[in-house]
């Protein structure tokens, strides 16, 4: 059963990590709690950034961009990393065979998003982390890979702060699972779903992999930063891509009118729809006047997504959005190898703060860390895993304590948290309301002996794996209140009425431990 690496989650950053750590000579695991090509990853559609043609663009202009959307609170180091990085990555996702979309000579097609001075995002239509998902999941199947799909982690087992492998749930049986490894690399994706209906994220981004490798000894910074994305539908949260506006779209309020510079980064068009929709006016975006020929060519799925959802042709009609939460910057904390302070403990992709996003990540620059850093920590995890054979594996029996005659109905309660941090700790905050969201969410806390499963099946027990994704955004809901009221001050995403101004005292990470103490770096 022992493996030299055991990898958690099967998105993007997962994968890029499986493929190296193989490389490199370590027998990997990976897990899954969905379907490997069902991660989150495959839902990306602008694009992955890289300079790939100097003449027009370069390198420092893409460090340049990073560093300002990051207002301040980014690694240099680390962006210089990424986006030196960024050609060769692209170059090896086309060796294997993502099939990006290419101009009239055959060049990598690049399209522009929001903050960023050029063309610089290569697409394959809108389906980029689609494409890139399942070519990356051929490959692993074509090394040989072992990937486990339906497999929940529960807790990693640590003994003298040294990782020795997981304690895992196996959907499909109910059993409770011990794999051993050498080293453990978390690639678990983000938190968005905190904001339960109110973002674009998969249902599975519940930030169970952070949780737990905070449970473990890790530390978790900058969990405050969450990004709203100013155009999902306004029905169902789905993403219209930032690629719609890079092409030219408008946002108009019910006047008409144009109100922002569409292509503003993130936070400040997320903000300016904000202000439109306190004044009562309602937000479109106009893609009309690119034409059919261009939407069906660049973004059908965009046309696909809005006819489905929102049951309007964006052909002929005005598409109704709002800003909804899109990508959590803060994550698990890790130093330039990609290790956590726990030994053999790794964090990558979404769950990780490599802290090249810092307040606000610019679009396209995720799934360029996903490739970029997963590459780093599948070739560390793999060095790390091969040098130190034998540890202490002293597993848990983790699934106790599961209430089966619920008194409050937790789905209530899950949905009740998603309205009040999309109102309170949404694209404003203040203190006041931050810190009596923090008492009620204590008092969530408090009430979650009288929550739990009805279910009692063994097999695909989902009721009991939606209360298990529950209790770790709530515990994560805390660590996100924590933040945001520490950091007495507004910057990137994390915008505060009280205290508009970035203040330089807080120009630095918050870091938050186990015991929820707070302190910067
Ligand atoms: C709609 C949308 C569009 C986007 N577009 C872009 C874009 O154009 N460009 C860009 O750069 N970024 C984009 N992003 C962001 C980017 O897609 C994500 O940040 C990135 O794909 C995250 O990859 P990941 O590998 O870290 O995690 P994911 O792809 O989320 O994978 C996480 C994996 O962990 C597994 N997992 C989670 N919890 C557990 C558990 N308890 N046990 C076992 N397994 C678990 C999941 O099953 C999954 O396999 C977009 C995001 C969204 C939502």
């Amino acid at each position: 059963m022992k493996s030299d690496i055991l990898i958690i989650g099967a998105g993007g950053a997962g994968l890029v990590s499986a493929l190296y750590a193989h490389k490199n000579g370590a027998k990997v695991r990976v897990i899954t709690k969905e379907y490997p090509t069902r991660s989150q990853t495959c839902m990306a559609q602008g694009g992955i950034n890289a300079v790939l043609d100097e003449s027009n663009d370069s390198v420092e202009s893409h460090i340049k961009n990073t560093l300002k959307s990051a207002h301040g609170i980014a690694d240099e180091d680390a962006i210089r990393l990424l986006c030196s990085e960024a050609p060769e990555a692209i170059e090896w996702l086309d060796s294997i065979g993502v099939c990006f979309s290419r101009t009239d000579d055959s060049k990598i097609a690049q399209r522009t998003l929001g903050g960023a001075s050029a063309p610089r995002a290569c697409y394959a239509q809108d389906y980029t982390g689609l494409k890139i998902l399942h070519t990356l999941y051929d490959r692993c199947l074509a090394e040989g890979i072992e990937i486990l799909s339906d497999k929940y982690l529960l807790d990693l087992v640590v003994d003298d702060n040294s990782v020795s492998g997981a304690t895992v749930l196996d959907i499909r049986s109910g059993e409770v699972i011990n794999y051993e490894a050498n080293a453990v690399v978390i690639a678990t994706g983000g938190y968005s779903r905190v904001y339960d209906k109110h973002s674009t994220n998969s249902t599975a981004t519940t930030g169970d992999g952070i949780v737990t490798a905070l449970r473990a000894g890790a530390r978790v910074s900058d969990m405050e930063f969450v990004q709203f994305h100013p155009t999902a539908l306004k029905n169902s949260s789905i993403l219209i891509s930032e690629s719609a506006r890079g092409a030219g779209g408008h946002l108009l309020n019910s006047k008409g009118e144009r109100f922002v510079d569409e292509l503003l980064p993130r936070d400040k068009v997320a903000r300016a729809i904000f202000d439109e929709m306190e004044k009562g006016e309602e937000i479109f975006l106009d893609i009309r006047h690119l034409g059919e020929e261009f939407i069906d060519n660049e973004l059908p799925q965009e046309r696909k997504l809005a006819k489905l959802y929102e049951n309007i042709d964006p052909v002929y009609d005005l598409i109704p959005i709002k800003p909804v939460a899109h990508y959590t910057m803060g994550g698990i904390e890790v130093d330039s190898t990609s290790s956590t302070i726990v030994d053999g403990l790794y964090a990558v992709g979404e769950c990780a703060n490599h802290r090249v996003h810092g307040a606000n990540r610019l679009g396209g620059n995720s799934l360029l860390e996903l490739i970029v850093f997963g590459k780093q920590a599948g070739i560390n995890s793999a060095k790390y895993a091969l040098k130190n054979g034998v540890k202490n594996f002293k597993p848990l029996d983790s699934l106790t304590n599961i209430n089966h005659n619920p008194e409050i109905d937790f789905y209530k309660i899950k949905k009740e948290l998603g309205d009040i941090f999309y109102i309170n700790v949404g694209i404003k905050r203040d203190k006041q309301t931050l810190e009596s969201t923090l008492k009620k969410v204590d008092t969530y806390i408090e009430s979650l002996p009288k929550m739990g499963v009805e279910d009692v099946s063994k097999i695909y027990n989902t009721n009991l794996i939606e209360f298990l994704e529950f209790k770790n955004m709530l515990e994560l809901s805390k660590y996100i209140l924590i933040g945001a009221i520490h950091r007495d001050e507004s910057r990137g995403a994390h915008f505060r009425v009280d205290t508009q101004n970035e203040d330089s005292k807080f120009k630095n990470h918050t870091i938050i431990c186990k015991d929820g103490v707070v302190y910067e770096d």
